[in-house]
């Protein structure tokens, strides 16, 4: 994919702030470090465009990137991290459902996960809702670095196991890294995005 142009658009958190233009969706989803700013700034070919969280479970807006004015990169609000109030997970909830409600512009969510670990319980449910509502769902398995080429079968069934994926659900490893699985990772969005 040859990133023409990217710029963030709107951060927003009410409904009436997201764009209205029709253009489609691809929203990115992850608990909080997973290493989804990373997998953006890695998939645009930028340095700190989406910013890398510093206190992690800060970042409670929904940003939408638009790409080669083509399509947007939705980035959600990170989850899972155990340190917030729970005031703060409360407005957490909110902000997912006021989105994923009901968005007709997006064509498929793509789940991060850390390659190295089991899914939390907290992906579990962000799977599950991802289905409940409806939406395609693919899985980034992220940090692929971190382990051999060798052990990603296995860490990639425990996910799908774990998840309880769908046959025809994928999962596609990524290292931001070391810049591998860039390319598959774009033919899945461009693959999603023209269905
Ligand atoms: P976010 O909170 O999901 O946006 O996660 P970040 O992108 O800020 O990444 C969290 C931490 O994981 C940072 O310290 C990153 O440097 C590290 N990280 C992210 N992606 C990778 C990767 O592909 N490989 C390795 N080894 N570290 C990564």
């Amino acid at each position: 994919m040859k990133i023409r142009s990217s710029e963030m658009v709107v951060s927003a958190v009410n409904r009436n702030q997201y764009p209205t233009e029709g253009i489609p969706e691809i929203a990115l989803v992850g608990r909080s470090n997973v290493g989804k700013s990373s997998t953006i700034n890695t998939l645009l070919n930028r340095r700190n465009f989406a910013r890398t969280s510093q206190t992690p479970g800060k970042t409670r807006t929904i940003n939408f990137f638009l790409i080669n004015n083509e399509f947007y990169f939705v980035d959600l609000p990170g989850y899972g991290y155990a340190k917030i109030a729970k005031s703060e997970k409360e407005k957490w909830g909110t902000i997912m459902e006021r989105y994923l409600q009901d968005r007709e512009e997006l064509c498929a969510i793509f789940l991060l996960v850390d390659i190295r670990h089991e899914p939390t319980n907290d992906d579990v449910m962000m799977y599950e809702w991802i289905k409940h509502f409806g939406y395609n769902c693919v899985v980034i398995a992220t940090k692929a670095d971190k382990i051999s080429r060798g052990q990603y079968q296995k860490h990639m069934s425990i996910i799908r196991k774990k998840l309880q994926l769908d046959k025809d659900e994928k999962i596609i490893p990524i290292s931001s890294l070391k810049k591998t699985g860039v390319e598959d990772v774009w033919n899945e969005i461009v693959n999603q995005y023209n269905q």
